[in-house]
């Protein structure tokens, strides 16, 4: 390699001006992507520090006008590895360099924000109740108001308090110097209370867990950096485990990597990080400006946290040396990156956890099929909970046939039993939650005599409703026109699932009158801070019903529930998605163990149009293994991850026609590598969403048992899109994609 692209100014909004230098010759075995270098700038050609992007063959400039890189900059750079993983995603998902680097390093904002201020209250409890008996005998009554506050709450915003407690200056100066207080920027929401270390009472480990930690731990020592699952419902002790693992990591001076799915960052959690770590910690998520996002990432750069918990974005954190990372709900979907590049953050992790030398945990209670296919093949290490430790016991599980329920004459969304025991629980005035799952949304078909949904007759998967009336495959391109009658049975009673929880609301009204009801789903939860406020009040009480989407069955806690009624279980089989057995199964034993989490026993009802369907019955039977290997099976069949690799190239194109021969000019492309290397290609085909906003969307789809004849493909028609000079439509590529598209 002679010439690298050399970017001056690594921030993110200056990635996209790279500049081309040679390589001098001295200097060929040692630069690679990542290296920081000295390079010649401007006119004067003062030495600036600059950092390589990319390697290539040719210069995109004059040659006799090309610089020379003029050497190697000394010590060791964050952004290196940061660039090293930016090259890795851009080989791995297909991007640009660019936009592959503006994934992973901060973007500045230029705008100063607005800051607030805080007191905080520095001594614990005791101390603080002895300064208040003083500050009482000697009449300081200011500063005794504030003190009584600061033991319920050990942080107040400042403005807040000094208007309320009538605080003067000089006051918070004196307490101040005496060592009591602190007045902060603002950090209300990252840090809520800044507790010293050590204040979490800490857990004796159970025998499993200090089993768990001891052998992650030696492989540790033994720099044997693994992969690791977790497989442990919630609340049977895996963010003990983490913390005691991030723990040991830290005290070696290493930093750790948390991520957690947004929603499920509860308050709860984050206090026990700070209650462990103090101000070493730090949290990412979607409250924090871009500018505190960036003062974040600037706290790690210069060591002043060691330990970041956040969404997947919070991979790139620019920590100098990562010892841990951890992945918590690593089966949920929001860890993959739907815009390009499509990053999984599981596998962006095993990579980062590579390029640092560092140990990578992941936990679930529901695992995704692609990590306990690896942890049961040896790949991952693999350890498991059984006991939840916060006591309540399993709930009892219900399965009701709503077929059945039609046949009685009952056309009510509410089987019989879920109602007998609704009427219960009210009476009792114990609070129940409602779950409608609708992912189904997308208008597949069924009968409502038999069950029977209307599937492709090549693939297993279900047809999709598209306009016009027409019945279509995603996977293959199989078409039908729609039908009147249930082709098994004959019923006219077909139909697709359009029922709203506004739906349900009402038709709760209706049968059993006035009761506090809430509601959440995408609807009642666009205001910010709405979604925080509903489970609140659900928490106090306000409520007696909790009627929502799969929003509801995620992280929170509501001991008052003793009844879960899961309205209509297979929705989410309907969708035309290889993942549908997968995400049900998930939902389902997501929702089950909402019941029963304090002191009174729950009851949990599944309604199903297919009660027999294995998701749906290994859910209610809380039976991970058995729905593992079952749905193995059927992706071994169909050639599905985790025992094959898909990639999916889906095509955007203003005009149909258009869209379509694009996308039969690249099958025609790939037949000619299907061949040789054993690949299957599948389209082009419309999309499961045949049209987005007058946009045209086709999808080809193809699969292999290695991934790298996949990114083979990929590269051959991306070399193909750029040498023909495809402008007119767009072109995606996405591995082992989560949604249909
Ligand atoms: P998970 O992350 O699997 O939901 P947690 O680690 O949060 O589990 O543990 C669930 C609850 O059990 C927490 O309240 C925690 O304090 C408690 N707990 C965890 N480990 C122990 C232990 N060894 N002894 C007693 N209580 C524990
Ligand atoms: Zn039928
Ligand atoms: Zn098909």
């Amino acid at each position: 390699m002679k010439y690298a692209s050399v970017i001056i100014n690594i921030s993110h909004e200056k990635v996209d001006r790279p500049f081309c230098y040679r390589i001098p010759e001295s200097l060929q075995e040692m630069v690679k992507i990542g290296s920081c270098v000295e390079v010649p700038f401007g006119q004067g050609n003062t030495l600036r520090k600059g950092y390589i992007i990319e390697e290539r063959e040719k210069p995109d400039y004059p040659e006799n006008k090309i610089k020379e890189i003029y050497g190697l900059a000394d010590g060791t750079f964050v952004e290196s590895k940061l660039i090293r993983l930016a090259a890795w995603i851009k080989r791995e998902y297909g991007s640009t360099m660019i936009s592959a680097l503006q994934t992973v390093l901060p973007a500045k904002k230029k705008v100063k924000e607005k800051q607030a201020r805080t007191i905080v209250g520095l001594l614990p409890v005791k101390e603080l109740e002895e300064h208040l008996e003083q500050c009482e005998k000697k009449h300081q009554v200011a500063k005794a108001r504030l003190i009584r506050e600061l033991i319920s709450s050990p942080q107040l915003p400042y403005t807040g308090a000094v208007e309320r407690l009538h605080l003067s200056a000089q006051t918070l100066k004196s307490l101040e110097k005496s060592g009591v207080i602190a007045v902060r920027i603002r950090t209300d929401y990252r840090n809520p209370v800044v507790l010293a270390p050590g204040d979490e009472k800490k857990n004796v480990l159970s025998q499993g867990q200090k089993y768990i930690v001891d052998s992650i731990y030696q492989d540790y020592q033994k720099q044997d950096y693994k992969t690791y699952l977790i497989h442990g419902i919630t609340g049977s002790g895996k963010t003990t485990v983490y913390l005691e693992l991030i723990e040991r990591v830290v005290a070696q001076g290493r930093s750790a990597i948390v991520l957690i799915p947004e929603i499920a960052l509860t308050f709860q959690t984050m206090m026990r990080f700070q209650q462990r770590f103090g101000e070493k910690v730090s949290i990412l998520n979607s409250t924090l400006s871009q500018g505190e996002k960036y003062d974040q990432c600037e706290r790690a750069k210069k060591g002043e946290i060691s330990v970041i918990i956040g969404p997947r974005s919070a991979l790139f954190t620019p920590f100098k040396d990562v010892g841990l990372i951890v992945i918590d709900e690593e089966h949920e979907a929001s860890y993959k990156s739907e815009t390009t590049p499509r990053y999984h953050a599981r596998e962006v992790a095993g990579e980062l956890a590579r390029l640092h030398g560092a140990s990578l945990v992941l936990g679930s209670a529901t695992p995704s099929l692609e990590s306990y296919y690896k942890a049961k093949t040896g790949e991952y290490g693999f350890f498991t909970l059984k006991e939840r430790l916060t006591g309540g016991t399993l709930p009892q599980v219900y399965l009701e046939d709503l077929r059945e329920e039609l046949r009685r004459g009952n056309r009510s969304i509410f089987s019989d039993r879920l109602r007998q025991l609704i009427q219960d629980r009210l009476e009792k005035k114990e609070q129940i939650m409602l779950f409608l799952n609708r992912r189904g949304y997308a208008g597949f078909i069924s009968c409502r005599s038999c069950g029977e949904v209307m599937k492709c007759p090549h693939c297993d998967v279900s047809l999709s409703r598209h306009v016009g009336g027409i019945l279509s495959c995603h996977y293959c391109g199989y078409e039908e026109p729609e039908r009147k009658t249930c082709p098994k049975c004959g019923s006219p009673y077909l139909m697709g699932f359009k029922a709203g929880t506004q739906k349900i609301e009402e038709q709760f009204r209706r049968e059993f009158g006035e009761v506090g009801i809430l509601r959440m789903d995408k609807d009642t939860t666009t205001k910010k801070g709405s979604y925080e406020k509903i489970l609140s009040s659900f928490m106090e009480g306000e409520a007696q019903v909790l009627i929502g989407t799969q929003m509801i069955v995620k992280g929170h806690d509501f001991p008052g529930v003793t009844l879960v009624g899961i309205l209509a279980a297979d929705i989410s089989l309907g969708v035309n998605d290889y993942r549908a057995s997968e995400r049900t199964f998930q939902l389902l034993t997501q929702a089950a163990g909402r019941a029963g989490r304090g002191s009174l026993p729950g009851e949990v009802v599944i309604q199903s149009y297919q009660p027999e369907h294995y998701s749906i019955v290994k859910a209610a039977a809380q039976d991970y293994e058995g729905f593992f290997e079952e749905e193995l099976l059927y992706r071994k069949l169909g050639g599905y991850p985790p025992t094959a690799c898909l990639l999916q190239i889906q095509i955007l194109a203003a005009e149909e026609n258009s869209g379509r021969s694009l996308g039969l000019q690249i099958r025609k492309l790939l037949d000619k590598m299907a061949g040789s290397e054993g690949l299957v290609c599948i389209g082009p085909a419309n999309a499961s969403i045949s049209r987005i906003s007058d946009i045209y969307r086709f999808s080809l789809l193809l699969k292999h048992g290695n991934k790298e004849v996949l990114i083979r493909a990929r590269n051959r028609v991306e070399e193909w899109l750029e040498t023909c000079g495809e402008k007119k439509n767009i072109v995606q590529f996405d591995f082992n994609p989560m949604q249909a598209f």
